[in-house]
């Protein structure tokens, strides 16, 4: 019974990931050669944001004239089709190697979720379990790599799980597991540094919020995605304590780490129509990654530019790694603090940093 069970949930998974797959495939398209430049827009004259290789597939969102649209992990970008071929409808050409077996010998009319199949098995650290079938809905919690959830329902791309703390949604993509081998960021270590914390509570917003808390809600989502996309990602602190600046950049002198990523937000109370984001370096070295994030940040979140630069803070002073800390908002607009309390914000400055990270490492 129990292993009956364990290959029904296999089953499942792997149904989850042929759905992905079928559902995209009517507008995909595989590369045929390696080293394939994916740039900023259509033409050679855009800058390249990264790579793609022999039988990989995309999801394409457009064509103008000799260029593809596509969507890769976390980011969109142009190549040329004389190197891809059209998967038109054929589920087969799917490159899933861990599934390929499996979905010859399935129907693609099959229900992504099997009734039978009463718990999923999560598959990466700090899932995401939200309160609603949506990313609009607050998390819960976050699962653990290898948590068994009992599954209840089901609603569009999410399902419903029971938990601990009541009934929770996850988001089915969450569950396949993803190899990232063109998202950049595969195996690259990135401190994420919540800024303030425990009794340092930072700057305080128009409607009382905290920096610290505001910095965590953050850095959990950036967590979450990043880890997503393959990163090793360590925080400097946890929810509740406080960790001194030294400490903060040794965490990062000591490990390898491929970036450091310091998370601030701004108060100007006296002016409470101040906006915008800015993000800070102190090693001329480290100007691109600054320049990059900065970049995204602004096109993602379409807040107030307030630009790159250098910036004399002790966490990128001290740390010998790629470093960049970012002032994200200013929360004594009463507008931006009421934005930055929703997932749908959060989601977008998360965007930003990872474009400009992915960005950053494509070309460094
Ligand atoms: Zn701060």
């Amino acid at each position: 019974m129990r292993q009956r069970k364990r290959i029904g949930i296999i089953l499942t998974l792997l149904l989850l990931v042929m759905s992905i797959h079928i559902t995209a495939s009517t507008e995909e398209l595989m590369v045929q050669e390696d080293n394939v430049n994916v740039r900023s827009g259509p033409g050679t004259n855009y800058e390249v944001l990264g790579q793609v290789h022999a039988d990989e597939t995309y999801p394409i969102l457009q064509q103008q004239g000799d260029w593809l649209e596509i969507q890769l992990d976390g980011y969109t970008g142009w190549v040329i089709s004389d190197y891809i071929s059209l998967n038109g409808n054929n589920p087969d050409s799917s490159t899933n190697s861990e599934s390929d077996s499996t979905i010859d010998s399935v129907p693609a009319t099959s229900p992504v979720y099997d009734a039978d199949v009463d718990a999923i098995t999560i598959q990466h650290e700090q899932t995401q379990i939200r309160k609603g079938p949506s990313t609009e809905y607050d998390i819960i919690y976050f699962a653990d790599k290898g948590d068994r959830l009992e599954v209840t329902g089901e609603v569009g791309e999410w399902l419903q799980v029971k938990t601990d703390e009541g009934e929770g949604y996850v988001l089915k993509a969450l569950l396949v597991k993803k190899t990232a081998s063109t998202s950049g960021l595969a195996g690259k270590t990135i401190v994420i540094d919540p800024g303030h914390g425990g009794d340092d509570s930072g700057a305080i917003g128009a409607n009382d919020s905290l920096e610290k808390d505001l910095t965590y809600k953050t850095a959990r989502e950036l967590e979450q995605e990043l880890t997503m996309l393959g990163a090793e990602v360590i925080m400097t602190r946890d929810e509740m304590t406080f960790v001194s600046l030294s400490s903060r950049a040794t965490v990062s002198n000591v490990l390898d780490t491929d970036a450091f990523i310091s998370l601030h937000y701004n108060s100007v109370p006296d002016l409470p129509d101040v906006t915008g984001i800015g993000t800070y370096y102190y090693h001329d070295q480290y100007e691109p990654l600054a320049r990059y994030i900065q970049t995204e940040l602004i096109k993602e979140s379409g807040d107030n530019d307030r630009g790159m630069g250098f910036g004399d803070f002790q966490v990128i002073r001290q740390n010998a790694k790629p470093g960049v800390l970012i002032e994200l908002g200013f929360i004594s607009n009463p507008e931006i603090e009421q934005l930055l309390l929703t997932n749908a914000y959060q989601k977008k400055l998360v965007t930003g940093i990872v474009n400009g990270l992915q960005h950053y490492f494509a070309t460094n």
